[in-house]
């Protein structure tokens, strides 16, 4: 009885995976919304379509997917609150992807 169990401390690494990110717009049907994350004190997570410019701005919520608030975008969406933006102006907050 005198085996000696080996411990299997050594934690797996898990890959970060990429999780989709893109997702289809309500507005003009073009699969290129996508959510980012601002850096700074306050974070918030922002939903914008690359074709049509619908952007919608949420608090940021680390338990949140990116798809959780593209859920919240279409509600927005559906009850008319969403803005379309032209251009987005430059040099805001950096962004950086959710995921
Ligand atoms: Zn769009």
């Amino acid at each position: 009885m005198g085996r000696r169990r080996r411990k299997r401390a050594r934690p797996r690494l898990v890959p970060k995976r990429k999780l989709p990110t893109v997702f289809q717009c309500p507005s003009c049907g073009a699969t290129a919304v996508s959510v980012s994350v601002t850096k700074g004190k306050e974070k918030k997570a922002i939903v914008t379509c690359a074709n049509c410019g619908l952007r919608g701005e949420y608090e940021y919520n680390p338990y949140l997917h990116p798809v959780d608030y593209f859920s919240k975008f279409l509600d927005d969406f559906e009850a008319g609150k969403l803005v379309t933006v032209e251009k987005p102006s430059s040099g805001e907050e950096d962004e950086e992807e959710v995921g």
